[in-house]
């Protein structure tokens, strides 16, 4: 099945499912997983330096033979990693790492206030190069995204933002939006927790389908880019079985009700400074 994608603000298209593999530690656990991910059609792959997997990535990469072509190749500069020299340098790294001379999505992982100038600097630097063809950003909210947008160059084309049922962030979205940022969701199950939600259950059972695929055809629908984890290889092909049918609007509406705020991970309005 062929799988969609979005059109970038810099001209790019970039797949609108992807991979996850946050947490996949071991090459045997991360080779069968992309193997599986490779096999049920994902191109996007999404990782960090903060991961730690980036090297086991590009093993399996290699191990399986993908043509780099066929890869979309996303990694995140980390915290530490932040600021212009220090930022080249990480690249570089994650580049060797991966085995890989350029990326396709290179996103600063988390807005730090003293230094998420400085590291965009890079990042413009990385894409005028094209060592990097897109540069983007996570976990920013719109106070992060007028800084750029008043000083910088470029503009980030995609935000990577934690969003699932119980934390829908429309206004975020909408934001994004205006700004021609395409919004790509973290944790679209939000890690299991809205597995269980009754609501989701009802909607699984009327279309035969199981209450992960139902909270990723929402995504597509909305027309958020996602990128959920899983390292079993079942789920990684249901994952990825959500083209075929459609939620009609009350079932998206019912959704979007079950909004509750609730994050899973951290809240990017707290400050990440640099000890
Ligand atoms: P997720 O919402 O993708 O949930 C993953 C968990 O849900 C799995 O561990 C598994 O237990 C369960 N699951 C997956 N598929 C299932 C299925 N079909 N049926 C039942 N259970 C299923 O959460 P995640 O791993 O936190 O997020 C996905 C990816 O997002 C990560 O791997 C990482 O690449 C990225 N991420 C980015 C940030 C960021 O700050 N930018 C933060 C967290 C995660």
């Amino acid at each position: 099945l062929l799988q969609p994608k979005l059109r970038l603000a810099d001209g790019h298209t970039m797949p609108q499912l992807g991979f996850g593999v946050y947490k996949l530690a071991n090459q045997a656990t991360m080779n069968t997983a992309i193997a599986a991910a490779n096999r049920s059609g994902y191109h996007l792959f999404d990782t960090a330096q903060a991961y730690g997997n980036e090297a086991i990535l590009g093993t399996a990469f290699k191990e399986l033979a993908i043509p780099r072509t066929e890869l979309f190749i996303t990694t995140k500069v980390a915290e530490v990693n932040q600021g212009y020299d220090n930022t080249l340098r990480s690249v570089e790294r994650s580049l060797k790492l991966l085995q890989t001379d350029y990326l396709d999505l290179l996103l600063v992982h988390w807005p730090i206030h003293s230094q998420f100038f400085e590291t965009w600097r890079a990042f413009e630097r990385l894409k005028a190069e094209k060592i990097v063809r897109s540069i983007g950003v996570s976990n920013y909210h719109q106070t992060h995204l007028d800084y750029l947008a008043t000083r910088a160059n470029e503009q980030p084309v995609v935000n990577q933002i934690e969003n699932h049922p119980y934390l829908s962030q429309e206004p975020l979205l909408a934001y994004d939006r205006k700004q021609q940022i395409v919004s790509q969701a973290w944790s679209p199950l939000g890690r299991g927790v809205v597995l269980q939600d009754p609501v989701l259950a009802k909607i699984a059972s009327q279309h035969q389908r199981s209450v992960a695929q139902i909270i990723l055809r929402w995504h597509i629908q909305r027309g958020l880019a996602i990128i959920p984890k899983s390292q079993n290889p079942q789920r990684i092909s249901e994952n990825a079985a959500i083209f075929d049918f459609k939620l009609d609007a009350d079932e998206m509406t019912a959704i979007a009700r079950l909004n509750r705020r609730q994050r899973t991970g951290a809240d990017p309005e707290v400050v990440y400074e640099i000890e």
